[in-house]
């Protein structure tokens, strides 16, 4: 029991905003819970995401859920069917992605998969106020961050603390990633307080990525 409390603490706690981490076993992938008053934003529901959702449902008033993906590779996507949400956020051009076992990687795991052609996709643009998406194509063909208020991003395998995605499994493509690392140095360098929420590995602020990244430091 003692190790429940410790994993529903949230990280960030910042007026009706909290954000909780469920790192799951899959190659550690980082599935991020931003509850802003009583709906809940679920960034890349990775393997044991649905079962932590239950656990924060004990602990917090949650009458929304929406779910956000930065991508559709297996390790981010993993409880996709298993969460009951009113909306699944991608980017149009992750589709074919997410369709495919071979591409979102489930097959290369021998991890059985059935995404139907019937989910309803919403845009990211489409998301409300307090969140903008941005395009960051690179890692995969529909990559995107998502910006909190103006002071977290969520860059699924774009961007982490000390490195970048990998760009050379399929619909990777290195000259879309630096042109998404020259559009996101100029965001970062904007608002060098910004907390980067990566979807592997520790939080990281702007400021720190600007210097120690070296995709990004000149
Ligand atoms: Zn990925
Ligand atoms: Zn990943």
């Amino acid at each position: 029991m003692q190790r429940e409390g410790k994993l529903l603490k949230p990280l960030v706690e910042d007026g009706k905003i909290k954000i909780y981490l469920h790192v799951s076993d899959l190659f550690a992938e980082n599935s991020w819970f931003v509850l802003i008053d009583t709906s809940l934003f679920l960034i890349d529901p990775g393997r044991g995401s649905r079962s932590y959702l239950e656990e924060l449902k004990n602990k917090e008033h949650i009458d929304m859920i929406q779910v956000l993906l930065t991508h559709a590779h297996v390790d981010h996507i993993h409880d996709l069917m298993a969460i009951n949400s009113e909306k699944i956020y991608l980017h149009p051009a992750e589709k074919r992605i997410l369709l495919d076992p071979s591409l979102n990687l489930f097959e290369q795991l021998s991890i059985s998969t059935a995404f139907s052609e019937q989910i309803n996709f919403e845009e990211p643009e489409k998301l409300r106020s307090e969140w903008k998406a941005i395009h960051t194509p690179g890692h995969t063909p529909g990559s995107t961050c998502y910006l909190l208020v103006d002071s977290y991003l969520f860059t699924g395998d774009t961007v982490f603390a000390d490195s970048i995605g990998r760009t050379d499994l399929p619909g990777g493509n290195w000259e879309e990633m630096e042109s998404s690392i020259k559009l996101l140095t100029q965001l970062l360098q904007k608002k060098p307080d910004l907390l980067i929420f990566p979807g592997h590995g520790p939080v990281a602020t702007a400021k720190h990525i600007l210097k120690e990244n070296p995709f990004f430091s000149q």
